[in-house]
């Protein structure tokens, strides 16, 4: 086994053969040019700020449908973050809503460093437009691709389009170390500072010498030998979380006011969860009491993400637009998606979910 054979060559240590296979492996399924291997997805996009040069004061865009995590590294470099509704066709970044606010920043010669991003629930955001606005005016675009890992988008892997994407390894996500995330990006000097910067930017002396402010982001070698392991898996994963998806979507789409989130025709998403809506008017039954039946027969369910313009953490960031994002808050909820959910598992959520009806 990969972790065994870490521990017998007890390669421990946060170096070693299995972090730059991870690398080389990961870089070869989702055809990036270079990946580094971090301890999170949330380190990752805090380098990913570093690398294109966002500083104090600068101002970042970002979805506000989606986890805290997108948001937190922005001030972790004294940034401002700025939020962006979703488009009810993908549930993420509106790209007209950008263009025309980017539009009207730039008459005012107050535009924003960067651009993050989101691929929302295993499904990639519509990023030519985005990518576009964003080059007229000299904007970064950083991939949030936490939740995406082998979505595509025109045959690209998410996050591979822009200058820098990152992914997470977490607990929950499709695949997992535990704990951990990469950094990808086209540039092999920028791969090189990641690096530097997540070993504690030591310069090269003998002794040790720094110059420059670093952190301790590596992933260990031993996770490294496990993310190998799920990486092999994740076609399988993939599909295992598609198939949840159809299952749910055969069972339970005749039901007056239920909605799914849409699968747009640029790309694959990789069904990370597997989410729906209720239009209460229609079905008479509210999204937060299927979610309290669920609970009831022991069924993990959540309610999609409150927007970040909505936490209490971000109440002063400006937010542009917001009532699509409010709106998918206030009717969606994300079904148990695990990998290896059962076919008797899954008849048993249906079941849940129709007794409401
Ligand atoms: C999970 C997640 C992250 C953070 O990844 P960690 O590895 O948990 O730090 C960032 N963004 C999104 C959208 C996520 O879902």
């Amino acid at each position: 086994m990969l972790v065994e054979e870490a521990f017998s060559s007890n390669w421990i240590a946060p170096a070693g053969p299995h972090l730059e296979c991870f690398e080389r492996e990961f870089c070869h399924y989702v055809e990036a040019s270079h990946a580094v291997a971090l301890s999170s997805g949330t380190g990752a996009l805090h380098l990913a700020l570093l690398l294109n040069g966002v500083e104090a004061g600068d101002e970042v865009l970002c979805s506000t449908l989606s986890f805290v995590a997108s948001a937190n590294p922005i001030r972790y470099v004294g940034a401002k973050p700025v939020f962006i509704d979703s488009d009810f066709g993908t549930w993420n970044m509106d790209p007209n809503l950008l263009a025309d606010w980017l539009g009207r920043r730039a008459e005012k010669k107050r535009l924003p460093k960067a651009v993050i991003v989101v691929h929302l629930y295993g499904q990639c955001a519509d990023l030519d437009p985005i990518q576009e606005v964003c080059d007229l005016y000299g904007i970064a675009v950083i991939e949030d691709a936490a939740e995406a890992l082998g979505a595509t988008y025109k045959n690209r892997y998410a996050g591979t389009s822009s200058s820098t994407g990152i992914f997470s390894f977490n607990g929950n996500k499709i695949i997992t170390t535990s704990g951990g995330g990469m950094l990808v990006c086209k540039d092999a000097e920028w791969a090189e500072k990641a690096r530097f910067l997540s070993t504690q930017a030591r310069d090269s002396a003998p002794h040790y010498q720094h110059s420059q402010q670093g952190y301790n982001y590596r992933l260990s070698n031993v996770l490294a030998a496990i993310g190998r392991g799920q990486l092999a898996k994740l076609t399988e994963f993939i599909a295992a979380r598609r198939s949840n998806f159809d299952y749910y979507f055969e069972s339970l789409e005749d039901l007056a006011g239920i909605g799914f989130m849409p699968e747009p025709s640029y790309g694959k998403s990789t069904r990370w969860l597997s989410c729906i809506t209720i239009e209460e008017r229609e079905s008479e039954v509210s999204s937060d009491k299927i979610r309290i039946a669920l609970e009831a027969e022991n069924i993990e369910c959540r309610p999609v993400w409150k927007p970040l313009h909505l936490q209490p953490l971000f109440a002063h960031c400006e937010i542009i637009g917001g009532e699509v994002s409010e709106k998918l808050f206030r009717t969606g909820l994300c079904l148990p998606s695990g990998s290896a959910l059962t076919e008797e598992q899954l008849s048993r959520v249906v079941a849940a979910i129709r007794s409401c009806f």
